[in-house]
């Protein structure tokens, strides 16, 4: 890709690359030697930099710290049979972020500068992105507001940084979860559909006592009945019932994951119903008990599909269908990661080779 934003280049003086351990790459704790930098100020982003990885000092005034002006992506790059590198599906998390930054009042950043930024340091740094089977290079978009000003209004600069990190397969048992009932992570009117801070913060006490009881993870319901079910800590929820997949619908209530779209659009190539819809908690109970519900699994990024097994609700324990038994959606896994790592055609267009 060309760089037309003449992105100043400072190299780590030494890489950490040969010191650093694949085999042990806990989520989000290894960066890569390099990220990229962008500042907008009067009104447009300037200030286009590759520089080593580490500490940016600012005011302690800045007003993301105190009124969480601060939305951030998460996508994954993979290396290719060839041995160029790939990202996935770009182009939806640079739609995304922007949308987030809408709803935080926030500047929002040009496509040339998300993708060059993104390029730029996946090209510097092309030497940390995992070849190994499985592995990845997790990239974090972040863009945050920087005015040292305590005035409770929208910010007037922000900084925008994109980090990487090295990722190893990620291996996870089924998930027992618990239906939220109590606490809620957005409401109607809320920020719910913004990756922005906020929403995990306030997610962290609840999902710390759900842990405490013994479960693995949350299932938010909405805000104003308790009744349906809307999605996972950082991951939506997928449903087969009656061999068809039911998912919760995008409102503004709900993240629209890009790993949900995903899997919508490959289980629809591969002949299976899917119904974007509310989605009752008493139903997905139900169809438990009756033997209707087969697989029930969370989508993300992260961890592409992790299995449910268990399901509580108002202290009762719902045990789902033996997750060894399931085929639909490690079918569908497959496929996508087949596309992700380049082993089959990607017939949707979603790589792009940087
Ligand atoms: C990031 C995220 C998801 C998953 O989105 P992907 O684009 O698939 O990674 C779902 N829900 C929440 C709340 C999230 O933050």
């Amino acid at each position: 890709m060309k760089d037309s934003l003449n992105i100043k280049t400072t190299k780590a003086g030494q890489s950490r690359l040969a010191e650093t351990d694949f085999r042990d790459l806990p989520f989000g704790k290894v960066f890569t030697d390099h990220m990229f930098v962008a500042d907008f100020e009067d009104g447009e982003w300037k200030n286009f930099e590759i520089l080593p990885y580490g500490p940016i000092s600012m005011s302690p005034a800045i007003s993301a710290l105190h009124y969480g002006q601060a939305i951030f992506e998460g996508m994954k790059a993979y290396t290719q049979p060839d041995g160029s590198v790939s990202v996935f599906r770009a182009d939806k998390n640079f739609a995304r972020l922007n949308k987030s930054a809408v709803r935080m009042a926030m500047a929002t950043i040009p496509e040339d500068v998300f993708m060059q930024g993104i390029a730029a340091l996946i090209n510097i740094d092309k030497a940390w992105v995992p070849s190994e089977e499985n592995y990845s290079l997790y990239l974090r978009p972040v863009m945050f507001a920087t005015d040292p000003v305590l005035g409770v209004r929208p910010s007037s600069s922000y900084k925008f940084v994109i980090l990487a990190n090295p990722s190893a397969p990620y291996y996870s048992n089924p998930l027992r979860v618990k239906i939220e009932t109590h606490y809620t992570r957005s409401d109607n009117g809320g920020v719910g559909a913004a990756k922005t801070a906020g929403n995990y913060s306030r997610a962290m006490l609840p999902t710390v006592e759900a842990q405490a009881q013994g479960f693995d993870q949350l299932i938010w319901t909405d805000a104003k009945e308790n009744k349906y079910v809307e999605e996972s800590g950082a991951a939506n929820l997928m449903f087969i019932i009656d061999g068809k997949i039911v998912t919760p619908e995008v409102r503004e209530t709900i993240l629209d994951g890009v790993t949900r779209d995903t899997i919508i659009l490959l289980a629809k190539s591969m002949g299976i119903t899917v119904e974007e819809r509310r989605v009752a908690i008493s139903e997905v109970l139900e169809a438990i008990e009756n033997g209707t519900l087969t697989e029930a699994f969370a989508v993300g990024t992260a961890a592409t599909v992790t299995q449910i097994s268990e399901i509580s609700y108002e202290g009762k324990n719902h045990v789902l269908a033996d997750p060894a038994t399931r085929t639909v959606s490690p079918a569908i896994a497959k496929k996508l990661n087949d596309i992700r790592y380049g082993v089959t055609a990607d017939e949707f267009g979603w790589n792009w080779i940087v």
